[in-house]
């Protein structure tokens, strides 16, 4: 039997595996297809690939993008993008700025409301040049000694209803779903639990969710069956994926979600129709 991660981050984003360390450990794991969605951003696919490629591992290109529905944070993933288009490279070039922008803001209410004062510089030598956001605060706050865990930073300090939160650019799920049909990918709500409102999902279901990330490691096994269900009763695709940030967040580890590769090839499937 073949298996497959459909969510994983890289040091692109805000994960702390490169292309090499990302294989290696999908290779331990026996997965065998892999989709690297970082947020807002696709550099790292290409990398990615060409490891993979050696290591005979199948990538499926993707990203995640941050929308806002109803003052909820959604995250929608896209699957078999076109990555390379134009128009992409354009709306991330934007997204990049406004998240460097925003490191700024954040920084700023820390320091007026917390009295925590913390370099910038030593935020973007985390990121390493990779699409900037929270977590690269907290584990700058954990390196400084400020707090002793990420969790721990996002409870005091950076998440939301937080002194320093800052929210960053979020689409509409519309405009999310949109960009990503636009590129050829298929739309896909990540985490559902994390919505926490189903009844938003006939909506999404309008605007073009394709799919549903059934499988996620916060997800219980009744969960896992209560999305089922409604993947079922609106003919959505179904995905999963670890969500791995590395040693950002070491508790979530490759090989904790493996699903059956069938479900790739039913995304394949839906490319190949609509795409
Ligand atoms: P940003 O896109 O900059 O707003 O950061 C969002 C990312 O921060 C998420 O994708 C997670 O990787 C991480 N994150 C958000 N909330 C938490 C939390 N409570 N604990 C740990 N990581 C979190
Ligand atoms: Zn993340
Ligand atoms: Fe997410
Ligand atoms: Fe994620």
């Amino acid at each position: 039997m073949k298996y497959a991660d459909l969510h994983l981050h890289t040091v692109f984003s805000d994960g702390t595996y490169t292309p090499e360390e990302l294989i290696e450990e999908v290779c331990r794991q026996s997965i065998s297809a892999v989709s690297v969605v970082d947020h807002d951003n696709v550099d790292g696919i290409e990398p990615v690939k060409i490891i993979a490629e050696q290591r005979n591992i199948e990538v499926l290109p993707g990203i995640e993008l941050t929308a806002e529905y109803n003052g909820t944070e959604v995250h929608i993933l896209g699957y078999l993008i076109e990555y390379k288009d134009d128009n992409l490279t354009r709306t991330l070039d934007t997204l990049k700025r406004n998240r460097n922008e925003r490191i700024y803001k954040i920084l700023d209410r820390l320091r007026r409301y917390t009295g925590i004062d913390l370099e910038a510089s030593l935020v973007f030598d985390i990121a390493k040049g990779g699409t900037v956001g929270r977590l690269h605060i907290a584990r700058a706050l954990v390196k400084n000694g400020i707090v002793n865990s990420i969790s721990e930073a996002f409870q005091r300090y950076i998440g939301d209803k937080c002194p320093a939160y800052v929210a960053g650019f979020r689409f509409s799920p519309q405009q999310a779903i949109g960009l990503i049909k636009q590129i050829g990918g298929i739309p896909v709500l990540a985490h559902p639990y994390s919505l926490d409102q189903d009844e938003l999902i006939p909506e999404l279901v309008n605007n073009g969710l394709r799919g549903l990330e059934v499988f996620y490691p916060e997800h219980t096994q009744a969960m896992v069956n209560h999305y089922l269900d409604i993947a079922k009763k609106f003919n959505l695709l179904i995905t999963g994926g670890s969500d791995c940030h590395g040693s950002a967040k070491p508790e979530v580890r490759i090989g904790s979600i493996k699903i059956p590769y069938t479900l790739v090839n039913k995304l394949k499937k839906e490319k190949a129709q609509n795409g």
